[in-house]
């Protein structure tokens, strides 16, 4: 669906769980280690430092200062309710459940398989191993009100009806309640809310962990920059600003969708068991259609034009676009991003000072030999693009003069890359 987009152009289902590990992983090679049972219990603001109260495994309970605090406590967010930002939205007649099972049948085939047959529905997606799957679905008659005791026959009978399988094993099940809701601010002073302490909608569209991802990767370079000196706090107001509005579309978009797959009413029944499987069969043959959906899935669309930090145009790329992906004989313009860095990129030739000016800021130049394939993915010959550390463009200036790299770092006051001699 996404070919040409990006090097990732297919849908990926990898487990929540496993993703946590291999993210665990990776802390622990950086020497980071989570320390596990240990809550926050409360925090002040001080004028230049959080100060936040954890208690530990054994109960006993410790101060930690720090000079922010990011709030990724989840749902019930203790961090947001201690900043009073309020959580807005509502919750769901609906009972959701969960199921890893290993069963047969046609829907067990590695696909992902949705039944919109009913007012209730039931979505099949493939677990890695041989007729191993997870079942996601809805009940709402008087079974909602009893979620916390429902059990796995208690859903089954309609699963296994409307999919026509024959279930084995249930390795796991679950219930839950779901919400739809933004908080009205993504930031208090020095404490900040991320992921679904920030929001949270229907798991039907499979957004809510990769949002979560999106607004982390955000913050982190922003906050290294401040904290290591290399930037004013006032960056840091740039994470609400970029960051919000993709959730509240979010928010909006999935209660959109869950409330049409789940409404009752013969306009929406028909909607459901006609339209949508006749019409979209025909409409997913256009491309154009593809690359959407491929791009809303895959949240490649989200850019940050209006950001504070945003400049420029050249070609069809815009300060706040992703930078386009292009792939040509002797590898891709990406493999640079894997430094984090803020870089420059020029397709073509650099002009004039540029050289001499990326290495004044300490800045990677990446020139690439000039490519049609350039130009077919919006980019513009000689011009210049500042990439930032989380790979989105920061300035895009045609001319590819040195002037506005001068220019962009001067206003927003941040240097690039550590100068010797400056605190780290
Ligand atoms: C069935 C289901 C399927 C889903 N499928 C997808 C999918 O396919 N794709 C996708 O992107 N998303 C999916 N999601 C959504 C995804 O699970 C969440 O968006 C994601 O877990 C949110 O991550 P988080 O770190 O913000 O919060 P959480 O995962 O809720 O983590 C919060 C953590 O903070 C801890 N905590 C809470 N309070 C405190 C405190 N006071 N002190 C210290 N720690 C605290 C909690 O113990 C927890 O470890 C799905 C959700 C469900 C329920």
């Amino acid at each position: 669906m996404g070919k040409g987009l990006t090097p990732y152009p297919f849908m990926h289902i990898f487990p929540q769980d496993e993703h946590e590990k291999l993210l665990i992983a990776k802390l622990a090679a950086l020497g980071v280690s989570v320390e596990r049972r240990t809550e926050l219990v409360s925090f002040v603001e001080q004028p230049n430092a959080i100060m936040a109260r954890l208690r530990g495994p054994d109960g006993k309970e410790q101060d930690c200062e720090a000079s922010y605090l990011a709030g990724c406590d989840g749902a019930r967010s203790k961090a947001r309710e201690i900043i009073g930002t309020g959580f807005r939205g509502g919750t769901y007649r609906h009972v959701f459940y969960v199921a890893d099972v290993e069963a047969k049948g046609a829907a067990l085939d590695g696909e992902l398989h949705i039944d919109l047959d009913q007012a209730d529905f039931v979505a099949i997606f493939p677990l890695a191993g041989e007729g191993r799957g997870r079942l996601i679905g809805t009940v709402r008659d008087e079974r909602a009100d009893r979620a916390e005791t429902l059990t796995f026959n208690d859903v089954s009978s309609h699963a296994i009806g409307q999919m026509k399988v024959t279930i084995g094993k249930v390795n796991w099940f679950s219930t839950y309640h779901v919400h739809h809701r933004v908080t009205d601010h993504f930031r208090k002073g020095r404490a900040f809310l991320v992921g679904d302490a920030a929001h949270i909608h229907s798991p039907a569209g499979g957004q809510g962990m990769n949002t979560g991802i999106g607004d982390a990767i955000n913050l982190a370079w922003k906050l290294a920059a401040v904290v290591k000196n290399r930037a004013p706090a006032a960056l840091l107001d740039s994470f609400e600003a970029e960051r919000i509005g993709f959730a509240r579309r979010l928010v909006a978009s999935t209660d959109r969708v869950f409330t049409l797959a789940t409404s009752q009413g013969g306009l929406a029944a028909f909607v459901r068991t006609h339209l949508v499987p006749f019409v979209f069969p025909v409409i997913f043959k256009f491309e154009a259609v593809r690359r959407f959906a491929f791009r809303t899935v895959s949240q490649t669309m989200i850019n940050y034009r209006g950001s504070p930090l945003s400049r420029g145009t050249a070609g069809r790329v815009q300060g706040g676009d992703r930078l386009p992906w292009v792939m040509v004989e002797d590898g891709d313009n990406f493999t640079p991003l894997v430094t984090r860095d803020w870089q420059v990129h020029v397709y073509g030739a650099a002009k004039g000072e540029l050289a001499a000016d990326c290495e004044k800021h300490g800045l990677p130049l990446h020139v690439f030999g000039w490519r049609d394939e350039f130009a077919a993915a919006g980019l513009a010959r000689d011009a210049l693009y500042l990439v930032r550390p989380d790979s989105y463009v920061a300035l895009a200036d045609a001319a590819g003069s040195s002037t506005s790299l001068d220019r962009y770092f001067a206003d927003l006051q941040i240097e690039p890359a550590a100068r010797s001699g400056r605190a780290a």
